[in-house]
């Protein structure tokens, strides 16, 4: 189901963390993707539908390796300003899930991007778009999100890894539990190379397992 409002991991329990990456695939998903697995951590990877749809071995692989992949919609846009520019709200979302769907079992997630869902002044309701449809119904969303370390502006800055990490930390120890929001790659493809989210996951998980953190799937965190 498609709701109105956003899905959090906020009823997770203390020191207990969702992680979830956004925008990909990207250069170093693999990799990044296997050293999860080998830490036995089941990530969710809401992948962009243009982006996605040449890579289906690798997402396959990430699946065999417990993943979850959602959709991010095709192209990446706002979806409230989208339905606002009289744009195709559900083709954005469908295409990308022809070809997600071709490899990922249902139920089928979302993120919309940005969190775009819904405006009060003018009035647009994304989930209402979506569902009327009837071409969702066996999608849950939108999958939002508890922790935002910004990881992003840390790439665009050319800051460090490190620098990256202490703030994750930071906001992670700060909020305690829910889903984290990071980046395995960008919608832009002049930030993907200075993307080093996968470099900062290495070191992130340790740190947060020896602080007495434990790892949820997606599913755990948005069930209700
Ligand atoms: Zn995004």
């Amino acid at each position: 189901m498609l709701c109105d409002q956003d899905l959090n991991g906020g009823h997770l329990p203390q020191r207990t963390v969702a992680l979830t990456f956004d925008d990909g695939p990207g250069p170093h998903t693999r990799e990044l993707a296997r050293f999860l697995y080998e830490n036995c951590i089941q990530a969710t990877f809401f992948v962009i539908g243009r982006v996605a749809a040449d890579q289906s071995v690798l997402l396959r692989k990430m699946i065999d390796w417990g993943h979850r992949i959602g959709n991010h919609t095709w192209s990446h846009p706002g979806l409230v300003d989208l339905a606002l520019a009289g744009g195709n709200v559900v083709a954005e979302v469908a295409r990308a899930d022809d070809v997600i769907r071709r490899i990922a079992a249902p139920p089928m997630l979302l993120r919309p991007p940005y969190g775009s869902w819904r405006s009060d002044a003018p009035p647009v309701n994304v989930a209402r778009l979506l569902r009327d449809s009837r071409r969702f119904d066996d999608y849950i969303g939108p999958v939002m999100w508890d922790i935002v370390g910004e990881d992003w502006t840390y790439w665009e800055r050319g800051s460090s890894v490190e620098q990256c990490l202490l703030r994750h930390v930071a906001e992670i120890e700060r909020i305690g539990r829910g889903i984290v929001l990071l980046h395995d790659s960008s919608e832009d493809p002049r930030l993907m190379p200075g993307n080093r989210t996968m470099e900062m996951a290495e070191l992130l998980v340790p740190v947060l397992r020896s602080r007495g953190f434990c790892f949820a799937t997606l599913d755990e965190a948005i069930e209700q």
